[in-house]
Protein backbone atom coordinates (compact mmCIF):
# COMPACT_ATOMS: atom_id res chain seq x y z
CA UNK A 1 0.00 0.00 0.00
CA UNK A 2 1.55 3.30 -0.80
CA UNK A 3 2.10 5.37 2.16
CA UNK A 4 -0.64 8.68 2.56
CA UNK A 5 0.33 11.78 3.62
CA UNK A 6 -0.21 12.76 7.09
CA UNK A 7 -3.21 14.48 8.36
CA UNK A 8 -2.72 15.11 11.85
CA UNK A 9 -0.78 14.09 14.39
CA UNK A 10 -2.25 14.12 18.20
CA UNK A 11 -0.81 12.81 21.79
CA UNK A 12 -1.81 9.26 21.12
CA UNK A 13 -2.80 8.74 17.27
CA UNK A 14 -1.90 9.72 13.86
CA UNK A 15 -4.06 10.30 11.13
CA UNK A 16 -2.92 9.42 7.26
CA UNK A 17 -5.23 10.15 4.41
CA UNK A 18 -6.13 6.90 2.07
CA UNK A 19 -6.76 6.58 -1.71
CA UNK A 20 -10.54 7.19 -0.46
CA UNK A 21 -11.02 10.89 0.43
CA UNK A 22 -13.84 10.16 3.15
CA UNK A 23 -11.77 7.69 4.49
CA UNK A 24 -8.81 8.22 6.84
CA UNK A 25 -6.43 5.53 8.74
CA UNK A 26 -6.04 5.82 12.35
CA UNK A 27 -2.54 4.96 13.47
CA UNK A 28 -2.23 4.09 17.52
CA UNK A 29 0.49 5.27 19.58
CA UNK A 30 2.58 3.77 22.12
CA UNK A 31 2.86 7.43 24.15
CA UNK A 32 0.86 7.95 27.20
CA UNK A 33 0.07 11.57 28.22
CA UNK A 34 -1.75 13.55 30.97
CA UNK A 35 -2.07 16.45 32.43
CA UNK A 36 -2.43 18.44 29.69
CA UNK A 37 0.94 16.84 28.27
CA UNK A 38 2.95 17.53 31.31
CA UNK A 39 3.62 13.78 32.20
CA UNK A 40 4.56 11.65 29.27
CA UNK A 41 5.92 8.10 28.66
CA UNK A 42 6.01 5.05 26.01
CA UNK A 43 4.12 2.09 27.03
CA UNK A 44 4.60 -1.05 25.16
CA UNK A 45 1.02 -2.49 24.16
CA UNK A 46 -1.09 0.53 25.06
CA UNK A 47 -1.75 1.57 20.74
CA UNK A 48 -2.98 -2.14 20.70
CA UNK A 49 -4.86 -2.24 23.00
CA UNK A 50 -6.32 1.01 22.82
CA UNK A 51 -7.27 0.36 18.55
CA UNK A 52 -8.65 -2.92 19.73
CA UNK A 53 -10.97 -2.21 22.50
CA UNK A 54 -12.05 1.00 20.76
CA UNK A 55 -13.12 -1.13 17.49
CA UNK A 56 -14.82 -3.63 19.95
CA UNK A 57 -16.88 -0.60 21.71
CA UNK A 58 -17.82 1.22 18.16
CA UNK A 59 -18.92 -1.84 16.64
CA UNK A 60 -20.96 -2.68 19.54
CA UNK A 61 -22.40 0.61 19.52
CA UNK A 62 -23.20 0.50 15.65
CA UNK A 63 -24.64 -3.12 16.29
CA UNK A 64 -27.30 -0.90 18.67
CA UNK A 65 -28.00 2.04 16.69
CA UNK A 66 -25.34 4.58 17.66
CA UNK A 67 -23.75 5.72 14.24
CA UNK A 68 -19.78 6.05 14.49
CA UNK A 69 -16.49 6.98 12.42
CA UNK A 70 -15.68 2.67 12.38
CA UNK A 71 -14.86 0.84 9.32
CA UNK A 72 -12.70 -1.41 9.86
CA UNK A 73 -9.61 -3.04 12.16
CA UNK A 74 -6.40 -2.75 9.54
CA UNK A 75 -3.54 -4.56 11.47
CA UNK A 76 -3.04 -4.60 15.33
CA UNK A 77 -2.55 -0.65 15.48
CA UNK A 78 -4.79 0.89 12.71
CA UNK A 79 -7.82 1.41 11.77
CA UNK A 80 -9.82 2.58 9.15
CA UNK A 81 -12.57 5.03 9.91
CA UNK A 82 -14.88 8.02 8.27
CA UNK A 83 -13.23 11.45 7.36
CA UNK A 84 -15.27 13.97 9.83
CA UNK A 85 -14.78 17.38 11.01
CA UNK A 86 -14.29 16.86 14.87
CA UNK A 87 -16.34 19.53 16.79
CA UNK A 88 -13.67 20.82 19.32
CA UNK A 89 -15.55 19.79 22.11
CA UNK A 90 -15.26 17.01 24.64
CA UNK A 91 -18.60 15.46 25.90
CA UNK A 92 -18.20 13.62 29.08
CA UNK A 93 -20.83 11.55 30.65
CA UNK A 94 -20.54 11.08 34.45
CA UNK A 95 -22.41 8.14 36.73
CA UNK A 96 -20.13 8.66 39.52
CA UNK A 97 -18.42 11.20 41.40
CA UNK A 98 -14.41 11.43 40.06
CA UNK A 99 -11.02 12.87 38.93
CA UNK A 100 -12.14 16.76 37.86
CA UNK A 101 -15.77 16.63 39.38
CA UNK A 102 -14.34 15.58 42.35
CA UNK A 103 -12.00 18.84 42.69
CA UNK A 104 -15.02 21.17 41.41
CA UNK A 105 -17.81 20.21 43.82
CA UNK A 106 -15.63 18.84 46.73
CA UNK A 107 -17.81 15.50 46.55
CA UNK A 108 -15.89 12.07 47.28
CA UNK A 109 -14.60 10.00 44.29
CA UNK A 110 -16.96 7.07 44.18
CA UNK A 111 -19.91 8.39 45.28
CA UNK A 112 -23.10 7.45 42.79
CA UNK A 113 -24.72 10.48 41.17
CA UNK A 114 -28.56 10.43 40.92
CA UNK A 115 -28.71 10.49 37.28
CA UNK A 116 -25.90 11.07 34.41
CA UNK A 117 -24.25 14.36 34.05
CA UNK A 118 -23.46 15.32 30.47
CA UNK A 119 -20.39 18.11 30.41
CA UNK A 120 -19.01 19.84 27.66
CA UNK A 121 -14.91 21.18 27.69
CA UNK A 122 -14.04 23.58 25.10
CA UNK A 123 -11.10 21.06 23.27
CA UNK A 124 -8.16 24.13 23.20
CA UNK A 125 -4.69 22.68 24.79
CA UNK A 126 -3.70 26.42 25.76
CA UNK A 127 -7.02 27.19 27.76
CA UNK A 128 -6.30 23.72 29.26
CA UNK A 129 -9.48 22.10 28.22
CA UNK A 130 -11.96 24.65 30.21
CA UNK A 131 -15.69 23.35 30.75
CA UNK A 132 -18.55 25.11 29.01
CA UNK A 133 -22.12 25.63 29.21
CA UNK A 134 -24.56 25.80 26.25
CA UNK A 135 -24.05 29.44 26.04
CA UNK A 136 -20.59 29.47 25.41
CA UNK A 137 -21.05 27.00 23.57
CA UNK A 138 -23.36 29.10 21.17
CA UNK A 139 -21.36 32.51 21.20
CA UNK A 140 -18.43 30.54 20.47
CA UNK A 141 -19.94 29.16 17.08
CA UNK A 142 -18.70 25.20 18.08
CA UNK A 143 -21.69 23.89 17.51
CA UNK A 144 -25.78 24.40 17.21
CA UNK A 145 -28.16 24.34 20.04
CA UNK A 146 -29.48 21.43 18.07
CA UNK A 147 -25.84 19.90 17.98
CA UNK A 148 -25.35 20.69 21.50
CA UNK A 149 -29.24 18.40 22.21
CA UNK A 150 -28.16 15.31 20.07
CA UNK A 151 -24.30 15.41 21.43
CA UNK A 152 -26.28 15.02 24.81
CA UNK A 153 -28.51 12.95 23.63
CA UNK A 154 -26.13 10.43 22.10
CA UNK A 155 -23.79 10.81 25.15
CA UNK A 156 -26.86 9.35 27.37
CA UNK A 157 -27.46 6.43 24.83
CA UNK A 158 -23.57 5.33 24.73
CA UNK A 159 -23.43 5.39 28.49
CA UNK A 160 -26.33 3.63 28.60
CA UNK A 161 -24.86 0.89 26.04
CA UNK A 162 -21.71 0.58 27.72
CA UNK A 163 -23.34 0.59 31.16
CA UNK A 164 -25.29 -2.48 30.41
CA UNK A 165 -21.68 -4.24 28.26
CA UNK A 166 -19.76 -3.64 31.15
CA UNK A 167 -22.08 -4.45 34.05
CA UNK A 168 -22.32 -8.21 32.62
CA UNK A 169 -18.24 -7.78 32.94
CA UNK A 170 -18.24 -6.50 36.77
CA UNK A 171 -16.91 -3.69 35.70
CA UNK A 172 -18.41 -0.14 36.67
CA UNK A 173 -18.42 2.58 34.19
CA UNK A 174 -17.20 5.62 36.29
CA UNK A 175 -17.14 8.22 33.56
CA UNK A 176 -16.34 8.60 29.92
CA UNK A 177 -15.30 11.17 27.34
CA UNK A 178 -16.34 11.16 23.77
CA UNK A 179 -16.10 13.43 20.70
CA UNK A 180 -17.88 13.76 17.23
CA UNK A 181 -17.60 15.22 14.11
CA UNK A 182 -19.56 16.16 11.22
CA UNK A 183 -19.29 13.95 7.92
CA UNK A 184 -19.52 15.84 4.35
CA UNK A 185 -23.06 15.94 4.68
CA UNK A 186 -23.25 17.40 7.70
CA UNK A 187 -24.29 14.90 9.89
CA UNK A 188 -23.39 14.26 13.38
CA UNK A 189 -21.19 10.78 14.16
CA UNK A 190 -19.48 9.51 16.86
CA UNK A 191 -16.04 9.73 16.37
CA UNK A 192 -12.21 9.40 17.68
CA UNK A 193 -11.89 6.21 20.22
CA UNK A 194 -13.40 4.54 23.13
CA UNK A 195 -10.87 3.23 25.51
CA UNK A 196 -9.20 3.17 28.98
CA UNK A 197 -7.46 6.26 27.59
CA UNK A 198 -10.98 8.14 27.29
CA UNK A 199 -12.81 6.15 30.49
CA UNK A 200 -13.02 5.40 33.56
CA UNK A 201 -13.10 1.38 34.76
CA UNK A 202 -13.14 0.22 37.96
CA UNK A 203 -13.57 -2.97 39.04
CA UNK A 204 -16.76 -3.83 40.62
CA UNK A 205 -15.38 -6.51 42.87
CA UNK A 206 -12.20 -4.49 44.44
CA UNK A 207 -12.73 -1.00 43.10
CA UNK A 208 -9.55 -1.35 41.16
CA UNK A 209 -8.70 1.02 38.85
CA UNK A 210 -8.51 -0.52 35.02
CA UNK A 211 -7.82 2.80 32.86
CA UNK A 212 -5.92 5.59 32.53
CA UNK A 213 -5.93 6.49 36.20
CA UNK A 214 -3.19 3.98 36.81
CA UNK A 215 -0.97 5.89 34.80
CA UNK A 216 -2.35 9.43 35.75
CA UNK A 217 -2.01 8.29 39.48
CA UNK A 218 1.86 6.11 39.44
CA UNK A 219 -0.69 3.28 40.23
CA UNK A 220 1.84 0.84 37.80
CA UNK A 221 0.33 -1.84 35.50
CA UNK A 222 -1.20 0.50 33.14
CA UNK A 223 -1.17 -1.70 30.17
CA UNK A 224 -2.28 -4.56 31.89
CA UNK A 225 -4.96 -3.56 33.11
CA UNK A 226 -5.59 -2.33 29.46
CA UNK A 227 -5.08 -5.86 28.55
CA UNK A 228 -7.73 -7.11 31.52
CA UNK A 229 -10.23 -4.77 29.92
CA UNK A 230 -9.62 -6.50 26.29
CA UNK A 231 -10.10 -9.80 27.65
CA UNK A 232 -13.31 -9.73 29.60
CA UNK A 233 -14.76 -7.97 26.45
CA UNK A 234 -13.57 -11.02 24.81
CA UNK A 235 -11.03 -9.81 22.52
CA UNK A 236 -9.35 -11.90 19.99
CA UNK A 237 -6.50 -10.61 18.35
CA UNK A 238 -7.24 -12.08 14.55
CA UNK A 239 -5.56 -9.20 12.36
P1 LIG B 1 -12.10 14.36 34.24
O1 LIG B 1 -12.77 15.61 33.76
O2 LIG B 1 -10.61 14.51 34.26
O3 LIG B 1 -12.66 13.84 35.51
O4 LIG B 1 -12.39 13.25 33.11
C1 LIG B 1 -13.68 12.68 32.91
C2 LIG B 1 -13.58 11.51 31.95
O5 LIG B 1 -13.24 11.98 30.66
C3 LIG B 1 -12.49 10.48 32.32
O6 LIG B 1 -12.94 9.19 31.93
C4 LIG B 1 -11.30 10.89 31.49
O7 LIG B 1 -10.47 9.78 31.17
C5 LIG B 1 -11.99 11.45 30.24
N1 LIG B 1 -11.24 12.57 29.69
C6 LIG B 1 -11.28 13.85 30.09
N2 LIG B 1 -10.47 14.61 29.36
C7 LIG B 1 -9.88 13.79 28.47
C8 LIG B 1 -8.95 13.96 27.42
N3 LIG B 1 -8.41 15.14 27.15
N4 LIG B 1 -8.57 12.88 26.71
C9 LIG B 1 -9.11 11.67 26.99
N5 LIG B 1 -10.01 11.45 27.94
C10 LIG B 1 -10.40 12.49 28.70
Amino acid sequence: MKEEAMLYEGKAKQLFHTDDPQVLRVQYKDSATAFNGEKRATLAGKGEMNNRISAIFFRYLEENGVANHFIKTLSPLEQLVRKVKIIPLEVVVRNRVAGSLAKRIGIAEGTKLKHPIVEFYYKDDALGDPLLNEDHIAVMDLATPEQVEEMKQIGLQVNDLLQLLMSKLQIILVDFKIEFGLDEEGKLLLADEISPDTCRFWDEDTGEKLDKDRFRRDLGNVVEAYEEIFSRLGGQKHV
